[in-house]
């Protein structure tokens, strides 16, 4: 087992990675404020899960509630949201009642929000079932819900008492579910951590045939990156905004393909390569070290190459994005592996180039 910890003062907390996580009720009971809990779930992962849990916390004399929601982002939504609400008022759960979230990163981001907002902030805890709810969205605090015209529009940031990944998940985990995860994995080792990256080019193989070494050390690794940047900046007024690599992109390629298509670690994926494709232009990356993204990225078994979007409508779709700043398209890009930059100054002939070298 392996624990490293968000460092947030007051309101720091632990991750747990390893397998048997889900029923280690030593790891979960000290970050329960009362005897109490409601597991929010979905319909995919309540078969596979729930009863453990719910049988562990009950074994330990914790009345358990739970929740099961319709799968899938497009119920990431008020209506959905209002089931848990319910339940939370059916149970008569109080302000004290440890919300736990049971899922992938849909489940985590509503059962965040509906504790941050439940009796004006309940207490909840993370139990990732995704490689991308593992080694991102469980960990920082950011929780959310969709508006019918944006993406994670309403939302608070609320940290979680503890984040409790249990490895064997991922064997139930679809594929392309994996890879996608690992898109956001590799983004740790562009970002800011090139010997990461540098491992990956080793380990891609074994992480992705579940080799428990190779997989643990890669989640945390990843977590432990995400942990530094949020700890350095809780809400996203700078060195946060790097997490975003490939990311305004890939909200393009997302939205512009109608949320169907394209997996979100799929469309960053891209997105990255996008951002590189800047970068090599601004001449801050060589050849090689696109190639070596590139390559990456197809060993992960994701695509190098977006869909058919005209770029205009690419470039419209962008200057949607929430991080545009004062009008401004604020992007992030490489100054070599590992190293990443904000900046707001890319010459549109450069930009466009550079999109339709992936499009
Ligand atoms: P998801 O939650 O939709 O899960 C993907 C699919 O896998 C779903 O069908 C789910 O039911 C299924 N699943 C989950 N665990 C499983 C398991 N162990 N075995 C079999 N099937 C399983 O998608 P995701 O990729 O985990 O998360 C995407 C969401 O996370 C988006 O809504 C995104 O906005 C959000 N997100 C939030 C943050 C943040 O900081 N809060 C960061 C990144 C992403
Ligand atoms: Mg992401």
């Amino acid at each position: 087992m392996r624990e490293l910890a968000v460092d947030l003062g007051e309101r720091s907390y632990p991750i747990f990675i390893g397998s048997g996580v889900l029923t280690a009720h030593e790891l979960l009971l000290p970050h329960l404020e009362q005897p109490r809990a409601v597991l929010v779930t979905n319909e995919t992962v309540a078969p596979l899960y729930l009863e453990r849990v719910t049988t562990m916390l009950e074994r330990h004399a914790v009345r358990v509630d739970s929740v099961v929601l319709p799968d899938g982002e497009q119920y990431k939504n008020w209506q959905t949201l209002e089931k848990v609400y319910d339940t939370l008022v059916d149970t008569r759960a109080e302000r004290a009642t440890t919300l736990i979230a049971l899922g992938g990163g849909v489940v985590g981001d509503m059962t965040g929000f509906a504790a941050a907002t439940w009796q004006r902030g309940a207490p909840f805890v993370q139990m990732p079932t995704t490689l991308l709810a593992q080694v991102d969205s469980s960990v920082g605090g950011k929780t959310a819900i969709n508006h019918p015209r944006g993406k994670n529009m309403i939302g608070a940031f609320h940290q979680p008492r503890a984040v409790l990944i249990d490895t064997d998940t991922l064997a139930t985990l679809p594929l392309r579910e994996l890879r996608a995860g690992l898109a956001e994995v590799i983004k740790y080792g562009l970002i800011r951590d090139a010997a990461f990256f540098d491992w990956l080019e080793g380990h891609m193989e074994a992480v992705l045939a579940l080799e428990p070494g190779p997989v643990a050390f890669a989640i945390e690794r990843s977590c432990r990156n995400k942990a530094e940047v949020v700890a350095a900046d809780e809400t996203e007024r700078g060195e946060r905004a790097l997490l975003n690599l490939g990311h305004t992109f890939g909200h393009a390629i997302e939205t512009g393909t109608g949320y169907v298509d394209w997996l979100h670690g799929e469309a960053v994926a891209v997105g990255m390569l996008m951002a590189a494709e800047v970068s090599l232009r601004l001449g801050w990356l060589d050849e090689s070290e696109l190639a070596r993204i590139e390559g990456l990225l197809i060993r992960a078994g994701l695509p190098v190459q977006g869909p058919a979007l005209p770029v205009d409508e690419m470039l419209h779709w962008m200057a949607g994005d929430k991080k545009v700043s004062g009008g401004r398209l604020r992007l992030v890009l490489l100054q070599g592996l590992g190293k990443a930059v904000v900046t707001a100054d890319v010459p549109p002939s450069v930009l466009r180039a550079a999109i339709a070298a992936r499009s």
